[in-house]
């Protein structure tokens, strides 16, 4: 069977990444149609469009893309990419596991880290809604919705169940956000009564911060509103060994769009050492969402294969391997 399937490297280490990616999916034997759709912020500032047409156009026809990072300008300039595709096509859940790999050095190393994160997709401080009241003073809207909520807590806690997981822990600041998190928190409650089976706790997103980094095998399934699902994504990538290793997907009801946590790393860019791990293991959960679990399981069991051996790591997880050395190796593993 040909999959079809929409293929956006992005830019800064996004083509990069995305070639090695489609590289090693080649080799599992899986037929993949691609739609490969350029985007970057010359594309971007040049069309006027920060969402162009091909990209959505190509989604409408596929309903599964695999995407590397499109840069974002800060503090002014297009509205991010990467926010506004995961609204215009409603892929409510953002879902990233944390996991150690095999021979990977960290300072957590004794530490069983399997955590599961659930971040809110298109609402929140997210919803870009900014406003300059009168000169110097602004505010932002914070957007929370009981759909919103409802839909990604149900989301989370079914994955639980399927999956075997034990406890589903909700991440707010409701103490202080009494009625924006304190309406998450009140449709986590709910949903999580039609679960007896899966434990719920709650915990403050500074305390949640910090448990992270003490005591980080006490978690297992996190469930959070946007904001705080984009920090503690990046902080629990820094428990397993970074950035270059964390993947995503981002799940709607018609389409799903699967990307690193990662963004375009321009410091590295261009310089053939951007570790194309996290979009690989993002292209995993793809491959399982095209129910291609065996070429999933044998990706997934060659990436870990080549980290066990630890001959031919990226220089961000202590190696001294190029992208292409470890994506060789990954290959080699596969065939
Ligand atoms: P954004 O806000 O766009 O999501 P970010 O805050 O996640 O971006 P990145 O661009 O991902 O930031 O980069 C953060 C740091 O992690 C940089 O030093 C970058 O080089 C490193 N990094 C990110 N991804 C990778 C990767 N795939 N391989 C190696 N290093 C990476």
């Amino acid at each position: 069977m040909i999959h079809p399937a929409t293929l956006i490297p992005g830019d800064g280490i996004g083509p990069e990444v995305a070639d090695a990616t489609v590289r090693v999916i080649e080799c599992t034997g899986v037929s993949i149609e691609w739609e490969r759709i350029e985007l970057n912020a010359a594309i971007i500032t040049e069309s006027g469009k920060h969402l162009p047409p091909a990209v959505l156009g190509s989604l409408a026809r596929t309903h599964v893309g695999l995407k590397g990072p499109v840069t974002t300008p800060v503090a002014g300039g297009f509205q991010s990419v990467n926010v506004s595709l995961r609204k215009q096509l409603d892929l409510f859940a953002n879902v990233r596991p944390v996991r150690k790999l095999p021979g990977l050095k960290s300072r957590y190393e004794d530490v069983p880290i399997d955590i599961v994160i659930f971040r809110e997709n298109t609402e929140d401080l997210y919803a870009g809604l900014e406003h300059e009241v009168v000169a110097n003073v602004v505010t932002s809207l914070k957007v929370i919705t009981r759909t919103a909520s409802e839909r990604i807590a149900r989301y989370a806690f079914q994955y639980a169940k399927s999956a075997g997981r034990k406890k589903i822990t909700a991440v707010h600041k409701a103490n202080i956000m009494k009625l924006s998190d304190g309406l998450f928190l009140k449709c986590c409650r709910e949903v999580s009564r039609e679960f007896p089976q899966i434990e719920y706790t709650e915990l403050i997103v500074d305390n949640a911060a910090m448990q992270l980094v003490m005591k980080p095998e006490q978690f297992d399934v996190l469930l959070m509103p946007n904001l705080y699902g984009d920090i503690v994504s990046d902080l629990a990538a820094g428990l397993v060994g970074g950035l270059g290793i964390v993947p995503g997907a981002n799940i709607g009801e018609r389409d799903a769009v699967f990307e690193a946590v990662h963004g375009s790393a321009p410091d590295i860019a261009g310089k053939g050492i951007a570790n194309p791990t996290a979009l690989m293991l993002s292209s995993v959960m793809m491959l399982r969402h095209l129910g291609e679990y065996e070429a999933a399981r044998r990706l997934q069991s060659a990436i870990e294969s080549v980290y066990a051996e630890r001959k031919y790591l990226t220089p961000d997880v202590g190696g001294k391997a190029t992208t292409n050395e470890f994506t060789n190796a990954v290959a080699a593993a596969l065939n």
